[in-house]
């Protein structure tokens, strides 16, 4: 497949660095390609940014059949811009994409083709302390059918956004409620793909933590909602007696590339790392008996988001005075200098755009 390429002639004026906030502001340029029973993926294309126009009758809009990836490029000290691990945000998107019945891609020709679209809109990456270049690639379904089936239309768009450092006042602790009323997923679900259905599956009982003061839901298992599984976006962590404990995939849990990436760092560090199921009332009791060193959560956007009070029923754990812990923000500077190119990269995670 040839990428054929499209360059805007109006280029936007770019923001200030210190105002890009998340997710409103795009690029000059988008990576497009179609999908057709029969022809398979086609017509691979950069093009300058802008709508798409869509009959209502477009599958996706009806039936959710839709997939998403998040992650990020970088600018290093060099002044060459780095993507981090984008290789498995592709796999792991490839899996999304049949479990939803979605046709599988050539994710290096996908990675290739983001690289060049980075290289358009290489300006765009900014380069102050904690920004990045966030980049959403998603494929939806178009078919124009009201029927229920999976499409024989796709569409794979890949946009980026120009993002601001997500701590720019320094390390502010998230508060979390866990939900006994409401849950992600279920065993034989879809809580491992990143699907646009669970997100909107989870707006509600995050409104509900909104109103009662709470940043982020915290899941438990979706049969006995006794054992911890993620919060919101992101993977959790917790740090009893010096060890390092994360719940495991069992299928209804969103495999995080950090929560990987923190686990692989983890171990090199020489600290002990389990991944088991985590029952709730033993975090509790963790606290109870002044085990509970730390909790955070891992994902994209963050990076290392330190948790400093989980709310459960009656139940209120303020977790290290509400303080960001020593090993959080380890692990948060950690991965960041490697993402940076601030340090050496033991695990060959960075992949050099140009
Ligand atoms: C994307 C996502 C994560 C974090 O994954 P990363 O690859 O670390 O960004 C965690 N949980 C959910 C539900 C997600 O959608």
């Amino acid at each position: 497949m040839d990428l054929k390429i499209t360059k805007s002639n109006q280029l936007k004026e770019k923001p200030a660095q210190d105002k890009l906030g998340f997710g409103k502001i795009f690029t000059d340029h988008m990576f497009i390609m179609d999908y057709e029973t029969g022809i398979g993926w086609h017509d691979p294309r950069i093009v300058p940014f802008g709508p798409f126009t869509v009959s209502p009758a477009t599958s996706v809009f009806h039936y959710a059949q839709a997939i998403f990836e998040g992650l990020k490029a970088y600018k290093n000290p060099e002044g060459e811009i780095v993507l981090f691990r984008a290789d498995e945000n592709f796999k792991r998107m490839n899996r999304s994409a049949k479990r939803m019945c979605i046709p599988e891609f050539d994710g290096e020709f996908v990675l290739n083709s983001l690289k060049e679209l980075i290289k358009i809109d290489k300006d765009w990456v900014p380069s102050k302390e904690g920004t990045s270049l966030y980049i959403r690639p998603a494929i939806i379904a178009t078919d124009e059918y009201v029927g229920i089936k999976a499409s024989d239309h796709y569409r794979f768009f890949i946009i980026m956004c120009p993002v601001g450092a997500y701590y720019s006042a320094g390390f502010d602790p998230v508060k979390i409620w866990v939900t006994k009323d409401y849950v992600r997923a279920v065993p034989g679900g879809v809580g491992e793909a990143k699907t646009a259905g669970n997100y909107a599956a989870s707006l509600y009982a995050s409104e509900e933590a909104s109103k009662k003061g709470y940043n982020q839901v915290l899941w438990l298992d979706g049969i006995e909602k006794k054992y911890i599984e993620e919060v919101g976006s992101m993977n959790i962590f917790f740090v009893i007696d010096g060890e390092i404990v994360t719940p495991k995939l069992t299928g209804s849990i969103l495999p995080g590339i950090t929560r990987n990436s923190v686990i692989a760092m983890a171990k090199k560090e020489g600290y002990k790392v389990r991944e088991e199921r985590i029952a709730i009332d033993d975090i509790i009791n963790a606290h109870k008996n002044g085990k509970l060193d730390e909790v955070f959560g891992s994902g994209t956007a963050a990076v290392i988001s330190p948790v400093g009070e989980i709310a459960y029923g009656d139940e209120k754990i303020v977790v290290g005075e509400g303080k960001t812990g020593k090993i959080s923000a380890k692990f948060f500077d950690l991965l960041t200098d490697v993402q940076y190119g601030k340090k050496p990269d033991p695990f060959n995670w960075m992949i050099k755009v140009c």
